[in-house]
């Protein structure tokens, strides 16, 4: 029996302009749990009507919040962090309850997104702005605004959390905006607005409107006064929002789809290596952006890693999203669930299956699926190609260290990388040779909110995070100053 959780709320409304309100033609969608695939709420379905409001909501709403000062800004981010965390239990078990996250890890959510507004907090008040002196003559300066009203777009992998990574930095930068979250998971973003409530963010300031991506996503991207558009997603939709954005000359931010490479040489300290792959791939239910969901593993190792790899997926514990001993929980959607599933058909014919592959016998119902290992995998094999977003790992042998590269290069993706070897100097040729945005080198997915985050290729364009969010939601004008003699040539002057 799943757990329901007790304010789980029947209707999701939009929040504009400070007000909980209806889509303007009263049209809604189902909300349905990854665990009964019964809808238990209807959702707004907001259409471009809907999105125009949350715009001009948002547009008068923005000389009061970009005209504070950076300090005030702060504190406001200060207290967003406060009320996040004070919600900490509710939002646990609403994403687990929406998305079919295991609880122990949908714990951790509310910490990081409540870091996420600290540490933005902390860089506007500690930011500086450029300045350039060239000689005695001349003083340039730069100075940052707000782009204006952001369009923010998410999906549903771990929704609260990566709606955060938007809002923390549009927030800091004096954006106020318009989000539109994944029509899979609204529940958690249900949230938000007693969250901005309780921290005193004025109305209008921040604006969610639900619904369909293909309307109220694409309405927010075609909307000619929304200058900017920060996109988490699948590389398919990126490559169609940058095509729409094209007609306004949005600036957009492209965090996409992966297909990640652990590359594990003989030489690896073996129980740290074989401890990060399996959480890699099958932690948050392998929908996860940066897991490492292919495995080339060096061929003196290579039979012993993959039986090893078999066994612990073999155990990793698949159950109820709400038990606290699951691992592994419900896929978020019944049309995911499908998608998975039929990679792993196209897996028992590309490929070895060495374990999982099915349904666990003891869940009868949901969108469950026992963590799946394959061996053997050609490069050209589809599940070795394309992101599974499931708990499915394609392995793979390799023989050398260009073959080791070759081979993590062989997609179209580049979002991350993790390399295991004991030889730190062939680490680093490899992290350099890696064609991705993040490489971890005998460490996993452990991510400093200074750093950058994006990757190439197929993976996305563009960078998120630490300063390059700060660059990305404002716009840099350069004053410059003579500070001597000027001395221009004098054009007319010759008698
Ligand atoms: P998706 O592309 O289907 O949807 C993402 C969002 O885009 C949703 O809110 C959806 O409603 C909206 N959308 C869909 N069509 C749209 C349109 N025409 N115009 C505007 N908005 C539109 O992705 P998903 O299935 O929700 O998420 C899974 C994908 O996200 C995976 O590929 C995963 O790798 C990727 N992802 C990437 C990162 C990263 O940082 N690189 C992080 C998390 C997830």
């Amino acid at each position: 029996m799943t757990i329901v959780p007790g304010s789980l709320p029947s209707v999701i409304r939009h929040w504009i302009g400070g007000e909980l309100v209806d889509a303007a033609d009263g049209r809604t969608f189902d909300v349905s749990g990854p665990v009964s695939n019964t809808p238990y709420a209807q959702a707004a379905r907001g259409s471009a009507a809907d999105i125009d409001r949350a715009v001009r909501a948002a547009g008068a709403a923005f000389p009061e919040w970009a005209g504070l000062s950076n300090r005030a800004r702060a504190d406001t981010l200060c207290r967003i962090a406060n009320a996040v965390e004070a919600c900490h239990d509710r939002l646990a078990t609403y994403e687990t309850y929406d998305t079919g996250l295991p609880i122990t890890q949908a714990r951790g959510q509310a910490r990081r997104a409540a870091e996420n507004f600290r540490y933005f907090a902390d860089v506007i008040v500690t930011l500086g702005e450029e300045a350039f002196r060239q000689g005695e003559e001349q003083f340039s300066y730069v100075r940052r605004t707000p782009v204006g009203v952001a369009g923010l777009i998410t999906p549903w992998n771990t929704p609260f959390m990566l709606e955060s990574w938007k809002l923390a930095p549009a927030l800091a930068s004096g954006c106020t905006l318009v989000l539109k979250p994944a029509e899979w998971t609204p529940l958690s973003a249900s949230l938000w607005p007693e969250i901005f409530a309780a921290a005193g963010v004025p109305a209008g300031t921040v604006n969610i409107v639900h619904g369909i991506g293909e309307e109220a996503g694409q309405s927010l991207v075609d909307h000619p006064d929304v200058p900017l558009i920060s996109f988490t997603g699948s590389t398919d939709t990126g490559r169609h929002i940058i095509r729409s954005s094209a007609q306004h000359l949005k600036t957009t931010s492209m965090e996409l789809g992966g297909k990640s490479p652990a590359v594990v040489f003989a030489d690896a300290d073996l129980e740290a290596a074989l401890d990060s792959v399996v959480f890699g791939v099958f932690s948050l239910n392998g929908e996860r952006c940066t897991a490492g969901s292919r495995v080339l593993v060096e061929r003196p190792l290579y039979a012993e890693f993959v039986q090893r790899l078999a066994e612990r997926a073999a155990n990793v514990r698949v159950g109820l999203p709400s038990d606290p001993a699951t691992e592994v929980g419900a896929l978020v959607h019944a049309e995911h669930y499908e998608r998975v599933l039929n990679y792993v058909e196209i897996g028992k014919k590309e490929a070895r299956l060495v374990t999982g592959g099915s349904r666990p016998d003891h869940l009868s119902e949901g969108n469950y699926l026992q963590p799946t290992v394959f061996a053997d995998v050609p490069r050209d094999a589809r599940i070795f190609q394309e992101e599974i977003f499931g708990p499915v790992v394609a392995v793979a042998p390799f023989d050398d260290e260009a073959e080791a590269i070759e081979l993590a290069n062989a997609t179209r993706y580049g979002l991350a990388a993790y390399i295991w070897t004991s030889e730190l100097k062939r680490g680093h040729r490899i992290a350099h040779a890696v064609e991705s945005g993040m490489v971890w080198i005998n460490s996993h997915n452990v991510r400093d909110l200074r750093t950058p985050f994006g990757g190439v290729k197929d993976s996305g364009v563009g960078r998120e995070g630490g300063a390059h969010s700060i660059d990305f939601y404002t716009d840099s004008k350069i004053v410059h100053v003579a500070l001597g003699d000027v001395h221009t040539p004098r054009f007319g002057a010759a008698s």
